[in-house]
């Protein structure tokens, strides 16, 4: 097995080491660090190229040793025939020369979320099962994550899922895909505030010694899925190294050829995927990260300075990229500078909220990464231009597409999308008719004047019934779980 180091050293408290299945269930390391792995082999992929979507999966986990458990691998994997074409969860789709969109959106909640959550939950709740353990995750959300989660989770064995979202604070659709999910282990709490405050609810809780008491009580552990467990990060190497294959096999680039890949990034998850891929050797020249207004990755990657002193977070078109701490970069400061040097920047970001690369360093990243940023008003402008021109973007992807023209106008391009449109269907209306509609009549416009089509899994929401119609405040959230937990299940 490989195994699994700690991006900030190890503190004598946590294992020196660890293996796969403990870095799922247990993901938070030394310091406050991330498990990450030790050793990134270099892959030849040429072999791979006639693979199916799962077969490449189990190829890459074989190969760098993470998870060996073929039967649990098999049932997770199952996850993908969830998907609209299950023999490519991933297609990608020509918009111009040299512009291939990868639509990462076709699972069942319409982000990208799924590629990586879909197995995920399975995995999880074996590991848990072989463990004779059971978990209480938590989750908040400001959209995507949420749908996802519970998605994954619904009926899992050992596992019960509670999901805050801020009451307002998400689109109608997500909001919709939350409150009617129907499975008695999962719970969806509205709380009165924002998403911040959702966060910070969930943070206060996963540190309450009193709350965990209580759930080993009724011998439950506390976890949470985010978007740092590595169980996520290792699905999300494959779609891109699928990307690059399906290239290949389609004829648009002969083995070997570089490529760009562009990256809509919020907690850089997605795009830490791309650069492991690139690390295994895929030909990979840059991985290019748009941001929107939150452009806080775009002056690290410009800039090596990190610092979020005077800066507080925008509400934009692309919500789930709207963040100011990008908390999987530590993952690529590891990789590139060690553990010794990860401690200290992370450090620094705590104590000083700023931290600064040297020239040097600087450089070194700058050979894998590159960054631009996409304003609200020029993300519109994508949209409605893309849609003119035959492809209908949403609004993350379309951060994406404004910076791929920006840097990737003569190397074949790989531009991750990371949503729906459907999703985001306000937004898609107000660039397209200039109006302002809410989802259900954004997305009868568009049908009724633009011909376009919903997947039936977003329009069945408007008449599901609505299961969780809880919204409660704060101080209310901890005894609300309690109680749940304690009925009959
Ligand atoms: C989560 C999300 C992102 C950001 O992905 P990261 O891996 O956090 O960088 C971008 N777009 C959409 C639609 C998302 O749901």
């Amino acid at each position: 097995m490989n195994s699994f180091t700690q991006t900030r050293r190890n503190d004598g408290l946590h294992p020196q080491q660890a293996d796969f299945k403990e870095v799922v269930l247990n993901p938070s390391a030394s310091f406050g660090g991330l498990y990450t792995l030790e050793h990134i082999p270099k892959i030849d992929f040429k072999p791979f190229i006639n693979l199916s979507y799962p077969e490449l999966v189990k190829k890459i986990f074989f190969t760098l040793k993470i998870l060996e458990d073929e039967e649990i691998l098999e049932s997770a994997l199952k996850r993908y025939k969830n998907f609209d074409d299950p023999t490519n969860p991933a297609p990608l789709s020509k918009i111009k020369e040299n512009f291939y969109i990868q639509e990462l959106y076709h699972g069942p909640t319409r982000a990208f979320k799924d590629m990586a959550l879909q197995p995920f939950g399975v995995m999880f709740s074996k590991f848990a099962s072989k463990q004779n353990k059971k978990y209480l995750i938590l989750a908040a959300t400001s959209g995507d994550t949420g749908p996802a989660t519970l998605e994954s989770f619904a009926d899992q064995k050992n596992i019960f899922v509670v999901c805050l979202y801020p009451k307002g604070g998400t689109s109608d659709v997500q909001a919709l895909q939350m409150t009617t999910q129907n499975a008695k282990n999962l719970k969806v709490l509205g709380i009165n505030g924002n998403f911040d405050d959702a966060q910070s609810i969930l943070k206060s809780l996963l540190k309450d010694e009193e709350f965990k008491e209580s759930l080993n009580q009724k011998q439950i552990l506390l976890s949470a899925a985010n978007s740092v467990n590595f169980g996520r990060i290792a699905f999300q190497i494959i779609y891109h190294i699928w990307g690059y294959l399906n290239l290949v096999k389609n004829k648009k680039i002969t083995f070997g050829e570089n490529i760009c890949i562009v990256v809509p990034s919020g907690n850089f998850g997605n795009a830490l995927g791309a650069f492991y891929a690139k690390l295994m050797g895929l030909p990979i020249q840059k991985i290019i990260i748009a941001s929107n207004a939150n452009n806080i990755l775009t002056e690290f990657i410009q800039t090596g300075i990190y610092d979020i002193k005077d800066k507080s977070l925008i509400k934009t078109a692309s919500p789930a990229m709207d963040i100011l701490k990008s908390s999987n970069i530590e993952r690529v400061l590891f990789a590139l500078f060690g553990s010794e040097r990860t401690h200290q920047l992370m450090e620094s970001l705590e104590t000083k909220s700023c931290y600064q690369l040297s020239p040097k360093e600087l450089s070194t990243l700058q050979s894998y990464f590159s960054a631009s940023f996409c304003t609200d008003t020029d993300c519109l402008k994508c949209i409605k231009q893309s849609f003119e021109d035959g492809y209908l973007l949403d609004p993350h992807t379309a951060t994406g597409l404004k910076v791929a023209k920006e840097f990737c106008q003569d190397i074949p391009t790989i531009i991750c999308s990371t949503a729906e449109w459907s999703k985001f269907a306000p937004t898609i209306a107000q660039a397209i008719f200039g109006k302002k509609l809410n989802d259900q009549e954004a997305i009868r416009r568009m049908y009724q004047e633009k011909n376009i089509q919903i997947s039936p899994l977003i329009e069945n929401l408007f008449s599901k019934p609505i299961v969780h119609n809880e919204i409660l405040n704060k101080n209310e959230i901890k005894s609300n779980i309690l109680k749940w937990l304690s009925e009959e299940k």
